[in-house]
């Protein structure tokens, strides 16, 4: 891809302190670029750090470890005023447009907002902008006067996406954008997303748990399991052929997203170990039916292989089929106890 990277990161690290010397291993190492006009879909289940790395990345919160560059700026190295130029630039959407939205505020007032604290506009210009943004995705702007509680949830969500475009970011971070909509609203408001990429050539960092919906919007995909990458790529390659068990596995509880892969017999089952004390080895080798001996002490590097990056140390030989699945048929052995990490 030749257009210009928008957000590079790498190794971003950050673990909460619970107390006891413990902490919560949220995010560890996670490292990826993001092109302008381009959707990086990061999915896994609840915990695995994926809404960690959305704050991170949208700077609500800074890494322990790592470097993070918006439009060549380090995040990091800015200074006050250079941090308020990079927030400008990386803008949120957030699941809830229930909770995200003011009540008391006209939409039209809570639209303009990023506009009062973050320029000098005068009132007429800041009127005809909101109005302007209103109508690019696709709200009637003489309801600026409305209140929140007068639309739809879908409308609600439009008017979240309007506030985050008031700035002219060069990337939306989404953290589960469409998962509080009915499925009827979710096709409309990803078509809003997919229309103002090309008219805008934004970049979208989109967090889901929902692979159907990954399927449609993403260029590339980043799995990630108990904080760490475990595998991404192209979102066709990952979709056409998963290389780690964990991704097999995601995509086989989402028949809707490849019926094929139902008959692979590779599902998740159990909930994931605890990010306090993630498994020793690979973070997966509780639940995963390929697992051998070397899986439980040793943490596969995430490497290059078959046109993409994936972390576990028998991709080859399960690809090609000379390593089978523990478990011929039926879901996955539940998850075994996990093993004390050393980190
Ligand atoms: Fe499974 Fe071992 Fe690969 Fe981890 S490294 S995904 S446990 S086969």
């Amino acid at each position: 891809m030749n257009a210009r990277v928008v957000v590079q990161a790498e190794a971003l690290t950050r673990h909460y302190g619970v107390g006891r010397g413990r902490s919560v291993k949220a995010l560890t190492d996670v490292g990826f670029a993001l092109h302008a006009g381009e959707t990086l879909a990061v999915v896994g289940e609840s915990g695995c750090g994926k809404s960690t790395l959305a704050r991170v990345v949208a700077m609500i919160e800074a890494p322990d470890a790592g470097r993070l560059h918006i439009d060549g700026m380090d995040a990091a190295a800015a200074d006050r005023r250079g941090r308020r130029q990079l927030r400008q630039k990386v803008q949120v959407v957030f699941q809830d447009p229930f909770g995200s939205l003011n009540p008391r505020k006209k939409i039209g007032t809570i639209i303009a907002e990023p506009l009062h604290i973050n320029t000098r506009l005068g009132r007429r210009e800041r009127v005809a902008r909101v109005r302007a943004v209103m109508a690019q995705v696709g709200l009637n702007p003489d309801w600026a006067n409305r209140y929140p509680h007068m639309f739809s949830g879908g409308q609600r969500q439009r008017v979240a996406i309007a506030r985050a475009l008031m700035l002219e970011p060069s990337v939306l971070v989404a953290d589960e954008p469409v998962s509080a909509l009915d499925v009827s609203i979710q096709a409309q408001v990803l078509n809003l997303f997919a229309d103002l990429q090309r008219e805008l050539g934004l970049a979208y960092l989109f967090i889901t748990h929902d692979l159907s919906v990954v399927r449609h919007i993403a260029d590339r995909v980043l799995v990630m399991y108990l904080g760490r990458v475990v595998e991404s790529g192209a979102a066709e390659r990952i979709f056409d052929a998963p290389a780690h068990p964990y991704t097999k596995a995601l995509l086989a509880s989402t028949p809707a997203v490849d019926p094929a892969l139902r008959h692979t017999h590779i599902g998740l089952s159990g909930e994931p170990p605890s990010p306090i004390n993630p498994p020793a080895g690979c973070a997966f080798h509780p639940r995963c039916p390929y697992a051998g001996p070397r899986c439980s002490s040793e943490r596969p590097l995430l490497q290059e292989f078959d046109g993409r990056d994936v972390a576990c140390h028998f991709a080859p030989e399960i690809a090609s089929g000379a390593r089978k699945p523990a478990v011929a048929a039926g879901p996955m052995h539940p998850a075994e106890p996990a093993a004390a990490s050393t980190q």
